[in-house]
């Protein structure tokens, strides 16, 4: 197998030579959306912390039930600004789930944070509430709810369990906007809710982009100050207005380091027009998920995660596990042949963070995670967008029913 895959790192981007290509994008931009970034460049003379970023934070807040959202230029940022209000230090634990993008572990880590790898539910696949229980110690500080691929984690649990040690929560949401638990939407239960608008989400600001949700007035009152270092809009109350210039560096930031995590204008006018049709786009994801899920339903060795009573998962990738263990197969053999041999470009995603020497040399290669390391080697990723229609989902659900019926003669 020798196949040079093209497109960018995620798996995404068209490759040739298959059945089923994986658009680098959910979906093209519509012209109306078009029309909003135009507007800024042609029509409007400021072009970053103006009126566009004030009207898409007051959008995602209504969208999500949020009282305070915060743009900003990427979810790592988003991440990074909640770490520092949490007051993460050197010498505190942070516990953070081992299967998720890397992102959500680096900005703690970077904060000088141990990470302490949270294995996951077997049902759920997201962090279990159980072996969080088990890991938390005087010393941990933030636990790191990641509603990965979509799937909200069991929150009630988890604020539950951080309240009880007086542990700060932080809800890494950048797979799962538009993702709710008996309607609440995620980002809304812990402390922060970090979401991001990068190409490869089901929303995206023109590539990149993020935003922070806060709970707490005293949260929302820094995040400004230490977004952004400097450049701020004179107060006009003042009696020489250009007196201090600089006005953020003025700001009390309570002793904290600021950033330049900001967002342009282009890209919040943007952002403002695809909350719009969203929910329309993220209903389509879900329901072309179904419809795979009952198109495999009579294959017992592939398997999906179990969505509980309640939750609306948004099915940010269209991960299953294969059980070959009966006639010796693996999910090598099994993504050999799909790929090879049925045109079906199927990927592996978020290798358990431990087992990566980024980690490891940081000092983050401990782990105690059984139901992952049993679980892992076996998951894989079908295609996905938005706007497959039933065609192509038939000719996926036969490609994998055929690879294993191969598999197991
Ligand atoms: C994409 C992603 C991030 C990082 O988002 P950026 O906006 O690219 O910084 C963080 N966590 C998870 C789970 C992600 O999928």
């Amino acid at each position: 197998m020798s196949t040079v895959m093209k497109g960018d790192a995620s798996g995404r981007g068209a490759v040739e030579g298959y059945r089923v290509s994986i658009p680098a994008r959910q979906h093209p931009y519509t012209e109306e959306e078009i029309q909003a970034v135009v507007h800024v460049m042609r029509d409007v003379d400021c072009q970053t912390q103006g009126p566009m970023l004030a009207q898409f934070q007051a959008d995602f807040a209504v969208f999500t039930g949020s009282k305070y959202a915060f743009a900003v230029d990427n979810a790592t940022n988003a991440l990074s600004l909640a770490a520092t209000l949490c007051g993460v230090q050197p010498g505190d634990e942070v516990i953070v789930p081992a299967y998720t993008f890397c992102a959500s572990a680096i900005p703690f880590g970077k904060a000088g944070a141990k990470l302490v790898w949270g294995d996951i539910h077997p049902d759920t696949w997201t962090i279990d509430p159980e072996d969080i229980a088990r890991k938390i110690t005087d010393k941990t500080k933030v636990i790191v709810a990641v509603h990965l691929l979509g799937m909200p984690c069991d929150m009630e649990a988890i604020v539950k369990l951080a309240k009880a040690h007086g542990i700060k929560v932080v809800e890494d949401c950048a797979q799962a906007l538009d993702a709710r638990i008996h309607g609440q939407h995620v980002g809304t239960f812990g402390d922060f809710g970090c979401f991001s608008f990068h190409g490869a989400k089901t929303m995206t600001t023109l590539g990149e982009g993020g935003m922070l949700l806060v709970k707490s007035d005293e949260d929302a009152r820094l995040v400004p100050g230490i977004r952004h270092n400097g450049c701020c809009a004179f107060p006009g109350d003042r009696e020489r207005y250009w007196v201090p210039a600089m006005s953020s560096v003025d700001m009390d930031i309570d002793g904290f380091w600021p950033n330049n995590f900001c967002i342009g204008e282009a890209q919040c006018a943007l952002g403002s027009v695809q909350l719009k049709t969203l929910s329309a786009n993220t209903d389509k994801i879900i329901a072309q998920n179904d419809k795979l899920r009952a198109l495999l339903a009579d294959v017992p060795e592939i398997t999906a995660n179990h969505i509980p009573e309640g939750y609306r998962h948004v099915r940010h990738q269209y991960v299953f596990h294969f059980d070959g263990s009966a006639f010796g197969k693996d999910r090598n053999d099994l993504l050999d042949l799909l790929t090879g041999k049925y045109g079906i470009r199927s990927i592996v995603q978020y290798y358990p963070l431990y087992r990566y020497p980024l980690f490891q040399k940081l000092g983050a290669g401990t782990f105690d995670c059984p139901v992952l390391e049993s679980w892992w080697d076996n998951s894989f990723s079908l295609p996905m967008w938005c706007g497959m229609d039933d065609s192509v989902l038939e000719t996926i659900a036969r490609a994998v029913k055929d690879a294993v019926a191969e598999l197991k003669a």
